[in-house]
């Protein structure tokens, strides 16, 4: 009897060891990203997209060769149920017929604005395209947002490369970029490298626009927002910065709070009024090159939360305001005026006519490395 007892109890032990043996060892080894490869159509000159989907935990991220686009990132709310919270298209030809939103793409080779489309590098006068007022944004007319990139598989995400050629839209140099989007530990992380064969600028980021209470469902005006920048860049009326890095205490510029982004929005404040809300750039109080919180943002409803860390010296916070209701996006979705924000990490914009600005030249033999990580979580 006693025997048989002792039997059942060794067994017990053995099955009592399998099961935690099944439940620990996959706790245990880091989670991997699940990558998946997929066609995606052609651009009107019939060059082929692809699209690839990373998928880690309750986090499923959609970026395509076109733009290096983030075309949709699924986040669960508080309830763990999941929702789409950037703003984009279903198709390919939603994006390729949208020349000035830039949704979810990879601007480049210079992000944000340059000041009467030219620049002096190393005693030469170099001249862009003009594609806003009398200046170049975003790149110039066809940027890297409208260029199809090199995609391959790397562990937990897909790398993107784009040649571009000496002379592309005005810049100097055969600049080339790699961008590497990848899904771990509840965040999206963008991190970005460069190599010219020419003294060059440059500033990469990425232009998604955020709905946390998901795309398609209302404004942003609720999402509380806060920076915790001290300084901004003040900008003149075409939204070319004045040189000036100026205060934010006591203007609606200052979240050091979290604050409603629709709680100052309309405030008799010149730079509000210059830029139809927030579209500014913060000076991010860290140090350039170390990873530093740049923005954390909640919406009430859903209880998502975003944070945002970058090693970027630079944050654009801009409110959608130039979104107008005559984008209709995914499912039919209208995307009307603060239908979505953006938080672009990046170098100051017009940096290259602004010489105490931190630089945004790229000499050869130089590697250009930045990261950003959009990482999320639930309030209760
Ligand atoms: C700029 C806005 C611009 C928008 C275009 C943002 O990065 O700050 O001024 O209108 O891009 O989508």
């Amino acid at each position: 009897m006693a025997n048989r007892s002792m039997k059942s109890n060794a067994l017990h032990c053995i099955y009592l060891f399998f099961i935690l043996l099944f439940i620990l060892v996959p706790m245990a080894s880091p989670l991997e990203a699940k990558v998946t490869k997929s066609e995606f159509g052609s651009t009107p000159d019939g060059t082929k997209v692809e699209i690839y989907t990373l998928e880690e935990g309750a986090l499923k991220a959609r970026i395509m060769t076109y733009g290096a686009r983030l075309v949709s990132l699924e986040v669960p709310d508080r309830s763990g149920k999941p929702g789409d919270i950037v703003l984009g298209y279903e198709s390919l030809a939603g994006y390729t017929a949208d020349p000035k939103s830039y949704f979810g793409s990879i601007v480049g080779r210079y992000g944000n604005r340059i000041a009467h489309a030219s620049f002096t590098l190393d005693g030469k006068v170099y001249h862009l395209p003009v594609n806003d007022g009398t200046n170049t944004l975003h790149g110039g007319i066809k940027g890297f947002d409208k260029l199809v990139w090199h995609g391959r598989e790397i562990p937990n995400g897909v790398e993107l490369t784009l040649v571009s050629k000496d002379g592309d839209q005005g810049f100097p140099g055969t600049l080339t970029a790699r961008v590497r989007y990848t899904l771990a530990a509840h965040a999206l992380k963008i991190e970005y490298f460069a190599t010219t064969d020419k003294d060059t600028v440059l500033n990469l980021t990425n232009h998604s626009y955020f709905n946390l209470a998901g795309e398609g469902h209302g404004d942003i005006l609720n999402h509380q927002v806060m920076i915790p920048a001290d300084r901004y860049t003040p900008v003149d009326a075409s939204l070319i910065p004045t040189g000036e890095l100026a205060p934010v205490a006591g203007t609606p510029l200052d979240f050091h709070n979290p604050t409603a982004i629709g709680a100052r929005i309309d405030d008799n404040f010149e730079q509000m009024r210059l830029a139809g809300g927030y579209d500014h750039n913060y000076v991010l109080n860290g140090k350039m090159g170390v990873l530093q919180e740049a923005a954390r943002v909640v919406e009430p409803t859903t209880g998502r939360i975003l944070t945002v860390d970058t090693t970027q010296p630079g944050l654009q916070f801009y409110s959608g305001n130039f979104l107008d209701g005559t984008l209709t996006g995914k499912h039919g979705h209208v995307y009307a005026k603060h239908a979505g924000f953006c938080l672009e990490t990046q170098h100051f914009p017009d940096s290259p006519n602004h010489p105490k600005f931190p630089t945004s030249e790229l000499k050869p033999g130089e590697t250009y490395h930045s990261i950003t990580t959009f990482g999320f979580s639930t309030a209760p």
